[in-house]
């Protein structure tokens, strides 16, 4: 008989733009790599030096509404002008085939994800203060000012719903919190 895999475990982390997910998840899966990052479909344009695939499925929206109507997307959100989704079927499949698996979301999908997975487990990251997550989406210099002030009235939003989740770890000295992180998982 086949021998049965066990369930791979669901984590996920939220916090608001800028906060440095995509840095600490970048730092994450290069001392993880059995890690596995969930790729996103966006109607967002690529920033410069994204790649198809690989950062982003970048969809038009048609394409993006199509894939909802389907039961495409584990979970969907809209942020700050443009719509996100967790595509289902690799998530599953690499779940099934016992992989521990990351999803870098929003808070609206996180709530959504914690319907259909309850045991999967959400790590919100906070920034030391409002300030230094306005310096960091400034600095990172990838967004107009108008998606910089949305994504911030966003942020407002986002650091009231820490209480939600199942850990908060504050996103200051980066190699600290990237210990933190791997504790949280269970890796350290
Ligand atoms: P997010 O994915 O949450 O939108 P990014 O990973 O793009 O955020 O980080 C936003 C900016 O903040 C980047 O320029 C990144 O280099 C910087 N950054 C990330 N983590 C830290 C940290 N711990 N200390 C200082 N700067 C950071
Ligand atoms: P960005 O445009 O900066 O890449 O992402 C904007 C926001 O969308 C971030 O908070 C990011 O976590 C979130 N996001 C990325 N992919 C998804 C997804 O598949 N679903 C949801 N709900 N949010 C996502």
């Amino acid at each position: 008989m086949a021998a049965v895999l066990p369930e791979g475990r669901l984590f996920l982390i939220t916090g608001p733009s800028g906060v440095g997910k995509g840095t600490l998840v970048a730092a994450l899966l290069a001392r993880h790599p059995q890690i596995w990052l969930s790729i996103s479909a966006t109607t967002r344009t690529p920033r410069s030096g994204e790649v198809e695939g690989q950062h982003y499925f970048f969809l038009e929206r048609s394409a993006f509404e199509a894939k909802v109507a389907q039961g495409g997307l584990l979970e969907w959100a809209e942020f700050a002008g443009n719509c996100y989704g967790t595509p289902r079927e690799p998530v599953e499949r690499q779940l099934a085939a016992g992989r521990p698996v990351l999803l870098e979301i929003e808070l609206e999908g996180a709530r959504q994800v914690r319907r259909s997975f309850p045991s999967g487990f959400q790590i919100f990251i906070k920034p030391p203060s409002f300030e230094e997550l306005e310096r960091r989406i400034r600095g990172r210099g990838t967004d107009s000012e108008e998606a910089i002030s949305r994504r911030l009235q966003r942020a407002q939003v986002e650091l009231q719903a820490e209480a939600e989740f199942d850990a908060v770890l504050v996103n200051g000295d980066l190699n600290e919190a990237l210990a933190q992180l791997e504790r949280l998982m269970g890796l350290a």
